[in-house]
C-alpha cells in the first residue's frame, strides 16, 4: 500500500511538471519533488523493511531444523544476518519463513540430506564509492537543495523579491502598478452609493491634482472605511485603485506585525518612501485596527512595544508628507471605537466614510452584480431573496449566490433557480439541511407543533412579519425546525409593540408544546435567548420602560462585532432591570399561549399538514388558517 501511494505521488509530480511554464511554479514542482524523494527515501530507510516482514513469519532456529528434518522446507536462502526459507505449513500452503543465525557447520550437511535448495547471497557489488554517495552525500544534496528553496522563499515572502537578502525586510505591501484583468471598478460595488461617493471625489483629486491645487484646497490626506465584516470595504479600495489608475499599495495591519520582531516600524518606513516616489498613488492599510489600537489599552508586557512603534512611525509619516504631494493614505477596520485617538487627529484619518451593511436595494443590487458571473435561469425573483436576507452582509449575499450555483451543479440542472437561492439562503443563514438525520416520530410531532406554535401566534397577531416559510427539516445548525418570516418592506424602526409580539411569536413554540403534550422540551432553548436578549434591549438600550424612562442602562461597546454590553447602573437598578425583563417574558409567554388556545383546533390542523408534508410556504399556510 505504502508503494502505490508513492508511485501516485511520483506520477502526480511528474504532470505539475510537465504543465508548469512559468519559473515560479517549477520552483515549487521542484521543491515538491524533493519532498516526494525524501520521503521515499526515508521509506526505504524505515517503512519498507516492516512491510515485507509483514508477510513473513519468524520461527525459532530449532522450528527451522525441526522443518529440514520433517522434509517441509524446499528452499533455504543463507544470507549475512537471517536465513530465509520456504516451508509447507500446517495446512498444506508455502510459506516464507525467517529465522536467525546460529554457527552450524552441520547445516549445509543437514540440507543436503534433506534435499533441499540452498543458495548464499552474493554480495551486492556495488564499489565503495557508490554506496558512499548514496547513503551520504544524495541526503546531504537534498537537505542542502531544500534548505535553499526554504531561504529564497522566506526572503521572497518578506523582501517582494528582488535584492534577495539585502531586502530583507522591505515593506510587503503588493503594487499594483497597473489595473490588470482582475481590477475592480465602482461598477464591481452594489449599493453604497454614499461611501463611492466620498470616494470618487479622491479619485478625481488623483486624476487632476492641479484643479484642486489651483483652488488651495487641500485633499484629505487619510480616509477611513468604517463598517461591519464583509461590506466591501476591501473591495471599495481596490475599486478606488481601479478607478484612478494610479499606483496602489496594499498592506494588511496584520502584515506590519508578522515574521520578525521589530520589523514593523521599518516596514511602514520603507512603504512610505516607495509611495512617496511614485506619487500620485494610493496607500491602503487594510484592518488597521491591528496596528492602530489604543496605546493605553492593556499595556502589559513587550508584546505591545512592537505594535506600539509600527504605530509610532505610522503617525510620523503621515504628518511628514505634505497633502498634496499625491500620495492618499486609505484604510479599513471593522473597529473604529478601538483606534487610537492619535490616528484619528485631523490631519491624520480625518475623514471617515461609513461602510453598512445593505439595505433591501442594496441587497438585491448586490445579488445581481454577482448573478451576472453565474448561469442564472431568467425567471429569478431577486426581490425576494433580497427580502429573506435581511441584515445579511455583501460577502453573505455573495456566498447565498454561489451556494446557489453548486446547489445546482449538485442537482444536474445547468441554470440555477429561484428554489436553489432560497435553500441557499437557508444554507448561509441557518446552516445545511440535513435531510438523512433520523428523529422518531414522536420528536418530529413535537418539533411540528413547536413550529407551527410560532407561526400561528405571528400570524394571529397583527404588526407583525407574514410567515414565508415553516420546515421541519433539521438543520446542520441544530436547530430542528425552522420558520422564516419576511418583512413586507425594509424596517430600519421598530416600534415597542411590533418587538413586543416579536417575543411573544418567539414563546409560541414553547406555548404550542405546553398546551399540546403537557410537558415541556429544551427545544426552546435558542427562542429563550433571543426573547431575553429583545426583552433587555428594551428596557436597557430603547427606552421602553416606564421605571427607566429613556435612561440608558446598558452600553454596546461594540457595535459591529458581537455587540458585548455593558452595565452602567448600580446593583439595585440591575435588580429592578432584571425584574422588568421577566414581566416582559411572562406577559410574551401568557400572551402566547391565549393566542393558542383560541386557535386550538388550526393548530392541531396545521401541525399534521406540517408533519406529513415537512416544509409548507406561507401561502399554504394562511390558506389553511383562513379556510
Ligand atoms: P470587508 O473588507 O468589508 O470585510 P470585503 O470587501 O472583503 O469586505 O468583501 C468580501 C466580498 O463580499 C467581496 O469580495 C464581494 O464579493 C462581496 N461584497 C461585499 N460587499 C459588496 C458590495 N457592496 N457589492 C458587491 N459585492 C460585495
Ligand atoms: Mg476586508
Ligand atoms: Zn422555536
Amino acid at each position: 500500500m505504502a508503494d502505490d501511494k508513492n508511485k501516485n505521488n511520483r506520477k502526480w509530480n511528474l504532470n505539475l511538471n510537465l504543465n508548469s511554464e512559468n519559473p515560479d511554479n517549477r520552483r515549487r514542482t521542484a521543491y515538491y519533488l524533493l519532498m516526494a524523494l525524501s520521503v521515499l527515501m526515508f521509506l526505504n530507510y524505515f517503512a519498507l523493511p516492516s512491510y515485507m516482514n509483514r508477510s513473513v513469519e519468524e520461527v525459532t532456529y530449532s522450528t527451522f531444523l525441526d522443518q529440514v528434518n520433517g522434509g517441509d522446507v524446499s528452499e533455504v536462502k543463507l544470507e549475512d544476518t537471517q536465513i530465509t526459507f520456504v516451508a509447507t505449513d500446517d495446512a498444506g500452503d508455502k510459506q516464507v519463513y525467517v529465522t536467525g543465525i546460529i554457527e552450524d557447520p552441520t547445516l549445509v550437511t543437514r540440507l543436503e540430506e534433506a534435499d533441499v535448495t540452498f543458495s548464499k547471497d552474493i554480495p551486492t557489488e556495488a564499489s565503495p564509492i557508490v554506496s558512499l554517495l548514496v547513503s551520504w552525500v544524495l541526503p546531504l544534496l537534498l537537505f542542502w537543495g531544500m534548505g535553499n528553496l526554504l531561504a529564497k522563499q522566506m526572503t521572497k515572502r518578506m523582501g517582494g523579491g528582488a535584492g534577495g537578502a539585502l531586502s530583507f525586510g522591505k515593506s510587503n505591501a503588493k503594487v499594483y502598478v497597473k489595473a490588470g484583468d482582475d481590477a475592480k471598478t465602482f461598477k464591481d460595488v452594489a449599493g453604497q452609493d454614499e461611501a463611492k461617493e466620498a470616494l470618487s471625489e479622491i479619485v478625481d483629486y488623483l486624476h487632476q491634482p492641479k484643479k484642486y491645487q489651483d483652488i488651495g484646497a487641500q485633499n484629505p490626506k487619510g480616509i477611513l472605511l468604517v463598517g461591519p465584516p464583509g461590506t466591501g470595504k476591501t473591495l471599495l479600495a481596490r475599486a478606488v485603485a481601479g478607478e484612478a489608475d494610479v499606483p496602489f499599495f496594499s498592506i494588511s495591519g496584520s502584515e506590519f506585525v508578522e515574521m520578525f520582531v521589530g520589523r514593523g516600524a521599518a516596514k511602514v518606513r520603507d512603504l512610505f518612501k516607495e509611495a512617496n516616489e511614485k506619487a500620485p498613488c494610493i496607500v491602503f492599510i487594510d484592518e488597521i485596527d491591528t496596528i492602530g489600537k489604543k496605546r493605553d489599552s492593556g499595556g502589559y508586557g513587550g508584546g505591545n512595544d512592537e505594535r506600539e512603534q509600527t504605530l509610532n512611525q505610522l503617525l510620523a509619516e503621515m504628518d511628514g508628507f505634505e497633502a498634496n504631494k499625491g500620495v492618499v493614505i486609505l484604510a479599513a477596520t471593522n473597529r473604529p471605537e478601538s483606534l487610537d485617538a492619535a490616528l484619528l487627529r485631523p490631519g491624520r484619518f480625518d475623514r471617515r466614510v461609513p461602510v453598512e451593511l445593505p439595505d433591501l436595494a442594496g441587497r438585491e443590487a448586490i445579488l445581481k452584480v454577482h448573478a451576472k458571473k453565474y448561469k442564472m435561469d431568467p425567471a429569478i425573483d431577486y426581490n425576494t431573496i433580497a427580502r429573506a436576507t435581511s441584515g445579511a452582509s455583501g460577502a453573505e449575499l455573495a456566498n447565498i449566490i454561489n451556494e446557489g450555483g453548486l446547489r445546482a451543479v449538485r442537482e444536474g440542472r445547468t441554470s440555477v433557480t429561484q428554489n436553489d437561492l432560497e435553500e441557499s439562503v437557508e444554507t448561509v443563514i441557518a446552516g445545511y439541511q440535513r435531510k438523512n438525520a433520523v428523529i422518531s416520530p414522536k420528536e418530529k410531532e413535537i418539533v411540528s407543533y413547536h413550529e407551527i406554535g410560532h407561526a400561528l401566534v405571528a400570524a394571529k397577531q397583527t404588526e407583525s412579519a407574514p410567515v414565508h416559510k415553516i420546515t421541519i427539516i433539521p438543520r446542520t445548525s441544530g436547530a430542528l425546525g425552522y420558520t422564516m418570516q419576511i418583512e413586507e418592506g425594509e424596517k430600519s424602526l421598530m416600534t415597542k409593540q411590533e418587538l413586543f409580539n416579536k417575543i411573544v411569536t418567539l414563546a409560541g413554540g414553547r406555548a404550542a408544546e405546553e398546551i399540546v403534550f403537557g410537558s415541556i422540551t429544551t427545544g426552546a432553548s435558542n427562542d429563550i435567548e433571543q426573547m431575553t436578549r429583545m426583552a433587555r434591549a428594551m428596557i436597557t438600550r430603547y427606552g421602553m420602560s416606564d421605571t427607566f424612562d429613556m435612561m440608558q442602562i446598558e452600553t454596546q461597546t461594540n457595535k459591529y462585532l458581537g455587540g458585548d454590553t455593558s452595565m452602567n447602573v448600580s446593583a439595585g437598578m440591575a435588580e429592578q432591570v432584571d425584574r422588568e425583563v421577566l414581566d416582559i417574558i411572562k406577559q410574551a409567554h401568557e400572551k402566547a399561549i391565549a393566542i393558542l388556545n383560541e386557535n386550538n383546533q388550526k393548530l392541531h390542523e396545521l401541525s399534521h399538514y406540517l408533519l406529513v408534508e415537512e416544509t409548507i410556504t406561507g401561502a399554504e399556510f394562511m390558506k389553511i388558517l383562513e379556510n
